[in-house]
């Protein structure tokens, strides 16, 4: 089977030319082609040697994922459903603002931790992406978007880990994926425009800390144990006190100096000013091993929930989250609401279904979509 450059950071790719008898910068040139300029096909590489091309095309391909879906939302919010095969498809979903461009993107078909307020978690696990999956969704959004945008810089400045899966459960794949995001020669992303967010797979967060180290985001949802434990099955293993430890030895390498703390507000089960209370002192009494001050160096991020049939569960109403926010701010931690973007085309966080369900009707699909291809994707330009 040919070899899917895809799956190769630059450190891969230079190994893999070296294995063919070629140098270094060629393998640095066939990766920006490949990343930089969007090309798949070896024979439009103009700067490599034809020899290189011909080799490079008998053993190698540059292996993108189809495109079953795209929709753009009334926000400019477009999300992308990709087939990866089997009946399972995943999703991407870009997200517009006045001075970025964010892309969230997926790390596995369906997620094993099955938490109570997640569409995916209800979905249950199918199997983990590759490298060149994960990256497949960037390489097509951020091309994509630069020929409809008509532009030749970069489009997508920021990226977060928050699609289907769990990003720290897949974490072989990740790797490699997040250095190309990285890279100069590659989509040239700060680490700190880059974020992983994660239940709380707490070894693999101080993994990450040595490997890779980008901007952080944990899924906290809850005050206390017994609540978490109910809401992320995840925290049996590894409880708050566990997790919250995991951010502090994390935020010394990390390239932001807090963790983003996500909370998906729940009507009634997480939103009381007594949950409030308790998450202040969660937060503000944890013992910081590293230094003599207590307390984790945090930002919250309020997830108002989106709300599915399957999950029993309703979303708290907006004074609540509001009244919620300005009690952790109160108490000095700074806190914002998170917009909900997209979910007129239901492109918001938990709302990504992700399962093709009629698998003979994917070709057609496909095939209509790239009939409709040009859509009109608004939006400005990004730089850092
Ligand atoms: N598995 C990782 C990343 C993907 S989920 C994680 O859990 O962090 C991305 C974010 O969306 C998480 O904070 C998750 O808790 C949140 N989320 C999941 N389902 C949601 C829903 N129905 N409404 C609002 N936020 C949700
Ligand atoms: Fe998995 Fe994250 Fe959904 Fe939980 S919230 S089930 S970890 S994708």
């Amino acid at each position: 089977m040919a070899t899917n450059l895809l799956d190769f950071d630059l450190e891969g790719l230079v190994a893999y030319c070296e294995q063919l008898g070629e140098k270094r910068f060629r393998a640095t040139q066939l990766f920006r082609w490949i990343h930089q300029r969007g090309i798949s096909d070896f024979s439009l590489m103009s700067d490599l040697a034809k020899s290189l091309r011909e080799k490079l095309a008998a053993r190698a391909v540059v292996q993108v994922l189809p495109v079953v879906s795209t929709h753009e939302s009334a926000d400019g919010t477009i999300k992308w459903l990709f087939d990866v095969g089997q009946g399972d498809a995943v999703e991407a979903v870009f997200i517009p603002e006045s001075d970025r461009g964010t892309l969230c993107v997926s790390s596995q078909a369906g997620c094993a931790v099955g938490c109570r307020f997640c569409s995916t978690g209800h979905q249950g696990f199918s199997r983990n992406l590759s490298t060149a999956e994960i990256l497949a969704q960037l390489w097509y959004a951020e091309h994509f978007l630069r020929r409809h945008l008509g532009v030749d810089e970069r489009v997508i400045s920021n990226v977060v880990m928050m699609g289907m899966g769990e990003p720290l459960q897949n974490y072989d794949a990740l790797v490699p994926a997040l250095r190309t995001m990285l890279d100069d020669h590659g989509y040239g992303l700060s680490r700190r425009r880059v974020t992983v967010s994660t239940s709380g797979v707490v070894p693999m967060m101080d993994r990450l800390a040595t490997d890779c180290p980008v901007a952080l985001a944990v899924s906290l949802h809850a005050p206390s144990d017994v609540l978490r434990d109910s809401l992320v099955p995840l925290n049996r293993k590894y409880p708050l006190a566990e997790l919250l430890d995991a951010c502090l030895r994390y935020l010394p390498t990390a390239p932001r100096d807090f963790v983003t703390f996500e909370y998906c507000m729940l009507d009634g089960l997480n939103d009381t000013d007594a949950h409030a209370d308790e998450l202040i002192a969660l937060i503000r009494h944890h013992p910081h091993t590293l230094d003599q001050r207590k307390g984790v160096p945090c930002k919250f991020n309020l997830i108002p929930f989106n709300p599915f049939p399957a999950s029993g569960l309703l979303r708290s109403p907006a004074d609540r989250v509001t009244n919620y926010a300005q009690k952790l701010s109160d108490a000095g931690i700074v806190t914002t609401v998170r917009k909900t973007r997209g979910d007129d085309i239901d492109a918001a966080c938990g709302q990504l279904a992700g399962e093709v369900k009629d698998r003979t009707h994917v070709t057609h699909r496909i095939q209509i979509q790239r009939q409709k291809m040009p859509i009109t994707a608004s939006g400005a330009r990004y730089h850092d």
